[in-house]
């Protein structure tokens, strides 16, 4: 037997998604097939029939062989459910609908989608929707073909020069896509459909490359495999009169009423009690309140209701396996073992939180595309432990990332005291940006650190009318020639002869910490004596070490060609007075 295939509709906040839900549903409505439309629980059934009327005569014309029973839609737009949901091994969705506002193009949150569907290799399409704010767009037929004939030609370049922009940013991604009617192979090129959610225009085409391309690339995933029903876990409630209920998923399986429930928490199986299940009346208009009718047994793939004794230990995202005997709880026990989550964690590393099971996995999956170790990994708000533990890590790792979660008010109060970072975001690229950002910004810190701690490469002149104090030590006006100067630093003269120490510099009577290329200072130099070792126009150097001039090759990417150039004619100084001094 073959299930539905299940759809997620993603995209940016505002392109459209609810509106193509809506339209979706409300449209089969309006086909007059309300008793065949399903809004069950979590997700819209369509049924393969309700597909072939309003695709008509498309399908017709394509010669599809349709053999898929129809199409679930999970009901909750947006990434934050589409990576909540799992089965076992990966995302519940099967395939998806990539929505992308016209007038805005890419945005943030389609580029998240983008790399999520990369990363668990989902399929897709993309909806180009809003075409109707295209000027001039005569939108009189529901097929996107049909009207494309009549459209004049100057909204035909609008149309195209957008799909030519689309091609161009998806080419950023590795990902070829065009225009559906102009793809011959599927499986190379990523089809988009340009639609309006609002008139619905372009509707019947997305249903039929969806439901092309469902069947024929996901039948293997789609055949129903298993007696015991597996499904995941959308949400949980109180039903009034009821008690506690489970909206859920079935994507495997059966789940008959009197199955009792099993799923792990916190490592350990728990099983609870199935005291009713409940579908939703058929849809007869949207708004219509939700009925629904109690049933004795459930087929994937569907959403349902499922009221059990207790829920405790049972958190959205979460698979439930259905058994019908207690012999039966070793397979499922073996079962859970495929939905451990693989999270690999390193010794050393930041601490991730997410607030769903599968947003976790998801962050986990992308840091690790990232290479950025994970030392710890949970569920849940970001406590006062997260904090401390982050601190005890080396300076690399002393961060804490929260995806579409919170820090505790203990938590908050305790980050104000503590070295330690915590960035928090609904979207996981933020979060891998804000770190690349964070470590460029430490990078550089420390670059400045080991730069200031060691002699750097200066030049300057003795300017002959500025002897301020000729000894003990030596004050007198100079002026940098080239590099940097500081204070704390052995000077040599042209033949490499050690002249003494730069103790302090000052500009305009006041002490400064360096001077620059072009400046005129006065320094105090321990060692030197004026007229004895050092007069008036005589050029120092910075005496660089061999240790000191090892680091300044190293971070030769950080310093100016001034830098260079003035640490160039050092080292020919020493090179002449001593040729071992790099071995010192
Ligand atoms: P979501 O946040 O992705 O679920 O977006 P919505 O479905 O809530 O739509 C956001 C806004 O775009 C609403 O004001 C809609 O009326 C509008 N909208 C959605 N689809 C279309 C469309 O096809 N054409 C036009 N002109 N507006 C649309």
């Amino acid at each position: 037997m073959i299930r539905q295939p299940i759809v997620s509709v993603l995209g940016h906040v505002d392109s459209g998604k609810t509106t193509l839900l809506d339209y979706i549903r409300g449209s089969l409505i309006a086909e007059k097939e309300p008793g065949r439309i399903t809004q069950s629980i979590g997700a819209t059934e369509v049924p393969i029939e309700v597909i072939r009327k309003v695709c008509g005569s498309l399908i017709k014309k394509l010669a599809l062989k349709i053999t898929i029973p129809g199409l679930l839609f999970i009901d909750t737009p947006g990434h934050a459910a589409f990576i909540s949901l799992r089965k076992r091994g990966s995302l519940l969705s099967d395939i998806a609908i990539l929505v992308v506002d016209f007038n805005a193009g890419i945005q943030e949150q389609t580029k998240e989608v983008i790399n999520i569907l990369k990363t668990y290799k989902i399929p897709f399409i993309i909806a180009l929707n809003k075409i109707d704010s295209i000027s001039n767009w005569k939108s009189n037929k529901k097929s996107f073909l049909e009207n494309y004939l009549y459209q004049n030609p100057n909204s035909k370049e609008t149309l195209q020069s957008k799909i030519y922009e689309l091609m161009r940013d998806f080419s950023f991604y590795n990902i070829d896509v065009d225009r559906f009617d102009e793809i011959q192979d599927f499986t190379k090129k990523v089809a988009i459909i340009p639609i309006s959610a609002k008139t619905g225009e372009g509707v019947p085409e997305l249903l039929m490359v969806l439901t092309g391309l469902a069947q024929q690339y996901l039948k293997d995933n789609l055949e129903v495999k298993n007696t015991f029903g597996r499904a995941a876990v959308v949400e949980i409630n109180e039903i009034k009169g009821f008690g506690p209920s489970l909206d859920i998923i079935l994507y495997d399986g059966v789940i008959h009423k009197n199955d009792k429930i099993v799923f792990q928490s916190d490592n350990k199986i728990n099983i609870t009690e199935i005291k009713a299940i409940l579908k939703a009346e058929p849809l007869k208009d949207l708004r219509s309140e939700k009925k629904f009718k109690t049933v004795h047994e459930i087929y994937p793939a569907c959403g349902a209701k499922l009221v059990v004794k207790n829920t405790d230990g049972i958190h959205a995202g979460m698979t439930i396996i259905a058994i019908n005997s207690l012999e039966q709880i070793d397979s499922a026990l073996e079962e859970f073992e495929g939905f451990k989550t693989e999270i690999s964690l390193s010794d050393h590393g930041v601490i991730i939180k997410a607030d769903s099971v599968g947003g976790l996995e998801a962050l986990a999956k992308i840091f690790k595309e990232n290479n950025i170790p994970v030392k710890k990994a949970g569920v849940g708000l970001i406590n006062k432990k997260d904090v401390i533990e982050a601190e005890t890590e080396n300076e690399n790792f002393r961060l804490v990332f929260g995806f579409n979660t919170r820090l505790t008010e203990t938590a908050q109060k305790l980050i104000e005291h503590k070295n330690v970072k915590v960035f928090i975001s609904k979207v996981i690229y933020e979060l891998i940006d804000k770190y690349e950002k964070w470590k460029e910004e430490i990078e550089k810190e420390k670059i400045k650190n080991v730069l200031s701690s060691i002699s750097r490469p200066v030049k300057f002149v003795l300017l002959p009318d500025h002897i301020f104090r000729n000894s003990n030590p030596a004050v007198i006006g100079i002026e940098v020639l080239g590099g940097i100067l500081t204070s704390n630093i052995q000077v040599i003269n042209h033949k490499g002869e050690i002249i003494g120490k730069v103790l302090a510099i000052q500009k305009d009577n006041s002490s400064v910490k360096t001077a620059k290329k072009g400046e005129e200072v006065a320094v105090s130099i321990q060692g030197a004596v004026i007229g004895r070792n050092i007069k008036g126009n005589d050029i120092l150097y910075s005496n660089i070490k061999s240790h000191d001039y090892k680091i300044l090759k190293q971070y030769e990417k950080q310093l100016t060609d001034d830098d260079l150039s003035t640490l160039a004619e050092i080292v020919e100084i020493k090179n002449k007075s001593d040729p071992r001094w790099m071995f010192k």
